[in-house]
């Protein structure tokens, strides 16, 4: 199993190999250890809908989540044992009540995918968050926004939470019938979808709407090589580093290819 922690911390930088990666995990984990208990927040499994054969949607009451301000792209962690943590982003965070929601995609095997497929109403899940992770600022009018079964969640927190914001989707699948009916779930209807690696194509039609301003940007979210080749391509097309933002939520550790370079 390929560890993706790293990915949840430095999203711009080229990531540290080897022993240097060993030790900056070894330290992670000694300090989840001994500092998390203090940040993490007991809460409860109270709903969890399997949308599709790859998506579960839960929703999780606790109540820390009644005191904590959640700003729309922020993202929540999962303890799944003692060194392992998952990010998830909510879909909502319903202050009044202590309930949060999010969408995860069950892409194989992995801690994270189980649990999200295994949790039963009144099971317990150890938070942390919310944390920091896509920010946008309040002054945007419009943004472009691409991503994958992944980032549905994200996309539907900023559309439903920023009226002001004009928002269009784009987005990449493993399996178009099994994303759609979600994205209508999610009133994500309007987005154009691809298949895989259908990168020159996502390019030049994000690039083709897009008006540069101080009041737009371009997300991309989602997939590690997935954003690397779509970045490049706009260049390519013209549009500047500052009109995009990147997130990026996984990615295939060892593809010599997929490094993001600031
Ligand atoms: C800030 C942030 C917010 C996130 N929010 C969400 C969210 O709301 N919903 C959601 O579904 N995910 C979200 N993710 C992504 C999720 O945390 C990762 O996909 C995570 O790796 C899943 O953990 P796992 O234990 O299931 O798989 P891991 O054990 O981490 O990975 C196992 C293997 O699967 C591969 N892999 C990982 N993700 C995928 C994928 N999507 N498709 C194909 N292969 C994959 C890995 O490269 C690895 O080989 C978020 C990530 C970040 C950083």
């Amino acid at each position: 199993m390929q560890n993706l922690f790293f990915l949840q911390k430095k999203t711009l930088s080229i990531h540290k190999e080897g022993k240097g990666k060993n030790i900056m995990s070894k330290v992670k984990n000694v300090l989840l250890k001994v500092l998390g208990p203090l940040f993490l927040s007991e809460s409860k499994v109270v709903s969890n809908e399997r949308l599709s054969p790859h998506f579960q949607f839960l929703t999780i009451k606790g109540k820390s989540f009644k005191k904590s301000e959640w700003i729309p792209g922020q993202k929540i962690q999962v303890r799944l044992s003692d060194d392992i943590m998952r990010s998830y982003t909510p879909s909502s965070w319903d202050r009044q009540n202590g309930v949060v929601q999010t969408l995860v995609y069950m892409h194989g095997k992995g801690p994270g995918a189980l649990w999200a497929r295994d949790a039963k109403p009144g099971s317990k899940a150890t938070i942390l968050g919310p944390r920091g992770s896509l920010v946008l600022s309040e002054e945007l009018k419009e943004v472009v926004f691409f991503g994958d079964e992944t980032t549905f969640g994200l996309a539907y927190a900023i559309k439903e939470n920023f009226k002001q914001l004009s928002v269009r989707c784009f987005f990449e699948n493993t399996d178009l019938r099994e994303s759609k009916p979600v994205l209508e779930r999610f009133n994500l209807q309007d987005s154009t979808l691809y298949t895989l690696s259908q990168y020159d194509i996502i390019a030049s039609d994000i690039a083709r709407g897009y008006q540069s301003s101080t009041t737009s940007k371009i997300v991309l979210s989602g997939k590690q090589q997935s954003i690397v080749a779509i970045r490049q391509k706009l260049y390519t097309l013209g549009i500047l580093p500052e009109d995009i933002i990147v997130k990026v939520y996984w990615g295939w550790k060892d593809d010599p290819n997929g490094k993001l370079k600031k």
